[in-house]
């Protein structure tokens, strides 16, 4: 018998008729012989709604009582189902994340899972119950229930998966696998049956927002089967899992991009030991997170210095920027939030040569020009104006034939 754990989204439970629905499912997935774990989150709507709630109580509510509120989401959630699995004869008990233990650390909010007690679960898919568990929470060492994040019953339903050693953990969501890159902009975009954990990071990283990140690096550290499925419509999925399982490598997996980057360039810099710490430091010291970085190599003593940041604190960035630059005697600072990052991902790249030469030739024929290029093992990004972006991910998309499943090897 497997142990299938399920995980459905907001979208996915957001009515009754919904719930009915994902029961239809949990139930056919128990009638085909299968031990079922589902974890729920808040019907769609409902965690912002809750927000709204406490924030027009004050702008920073405490973060015990917030989320002793946003917690009641899923536990509304987990009892419907439960009901609506009982109803059509399909026994089933549902537990928040404080009954079945879910210990986190007490970081309130943004609280991270330190173990899972599993015993209650394993006697309930014994008896043969389906166990409804609330996504997005638990209970800290103080008794005190804890939130993980948005978007954080999917972190819930793999470290069950890992937890309880479960044989796939299921995301059900609105959209029925990962695609090579975002289908609303390219139209020959295609789904993926098979991505490696290292790939989905990447894309998830880079604005393929599918997935939680924290829920895919659980899942690769414990090596659990990953798979993305719609539940609105049958379908494998996309199965995400690691490199050894994958038979029919692409060399390139997809094309991720990222609108929300900005960039800074200080002119006429100091080519000085320490420069780079002073002004970066400038900038994490306000708690910004700086992505690419280049520096220029050094001319007549002077080096120029380029980093990106995230489009809303560009501004932040900007006033510790100049701030550094007069210390320095700077000639120039240049902020431009009028650019994105687009990035090819694909474990294959570690084997294969010239990728780099054949996505720069296709930016060039569109006459598309590249101000900052970085690399990984596994990735390429450039930086590229911000009208250029479909252009762009078009061009690569279609140079790298990435509407075509790859050759069986
Ligand atoms: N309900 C929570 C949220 O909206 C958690 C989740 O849906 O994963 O962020
Ligand atoms: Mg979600």
């Amino acid at each position: 018998m497997a142990l299938i754990v399920q995980k459905y989204g907001g979208t996915s439970v957001g009515d009754l008729e919904r719930i009915a629905n994902v029961a239809g499912r949990v139930q056919a997935s128990r009638d085909a012989g299968n031990h079922v774990v589902v974890v729920v989150s808040a019907m769609s709507g409902e965690t912002d709604r809750l927000l709204t709630l406490a924030k027009a109580i004050g702008d920073v509510p405490p973060p015990r009582e917030l989320d002793v509120l946003l917690s009641t989401g899923e536990q509304t959630t987990i009892a419907l189902l439960a009901m609506t699995l009982e109803a059509r004869g399909c026994p089933a008990r549902s537990y928040t994340g404080a009954q079945v233990r879910i210990q986190t650390d007490s970081a309130h909010n943004k609280a991270r899972i330190l173990s899972i007690d599993h015993q209650t679960l394993c006697r309930d898919l014994k008896e043969g119950y389906v166990a409804v568990v609330a996504g997005f929470q638990g209970v800290d060492p103080q008794g005190s229930i804890t939130t993980l994040g948005r978007g954080g019953s999917d972190t819930t339903a793999v470290a069950l998966a890992a937890a309880l050693d479960a044989d796939e953990c299921q995301i059900y969501t609105d959209v029925d696998g990962v695609y090579t890159t975002d289908p609303r902009m390219v139209q020959t975009a295609r789904r993926l049956d098979r991505l490696t954990y290292e790939e989905m990071l990447e894309m998830a990283s880079l604005g393929a927002k599918v997935l939680q990140i924290r829920a895919v690096e659980f899942a690769s550290k414990y090596k659990t089967r990953l798979r993305v499925l719609s539940s609105f419509e049958e379908g494998p999925g996309t199965l995400i899992t690691s490199e050894d399982e994958i038979m029919e490598q692409a060399v390139i997996s997809g094309i991720a991009f990222n609108r929300d980057e900005a960039k800074i360039t200080i002119l006429g810099v100091p080519d000085n030991p320490g420069i780079a710490r002073q002004i970066l430091g400038a900038v994490a010291e306000r708690n910004i997170e700086v992505d690419m970085i280049i520096q220029n190599v050094a001319q007549d003593g002077n080096t120029d210095f380029t980093f990106t940041v995230h489009r809303n604190d560009l501004q932040r960035a900007l006033e510790a920027v100049h701030k550094v630059a007069a210390e320095l005697s700077a000639r120039e600072v240049i902020g431009d939030d009028k650019i994105v990052k687009i990035s090819l991902v694909g474990v294959g790249m570690r084997s294969h040569s010239g990728i780099a030469s054949l996505m720069f030739g296709a930016l060039a024929d569109e006459g598309i020009n590249i101000q900052m290029i970085s690399t990984s093992e596994i990735k390429i990004s450039v930086v590229v104006e911000e009208k250029y972006l479909e252009l762009g991910v078009r061009a690569l998309h279609d140079t790298f034939e990435l509407d075509k499943p790859p050759a069986e090897g």
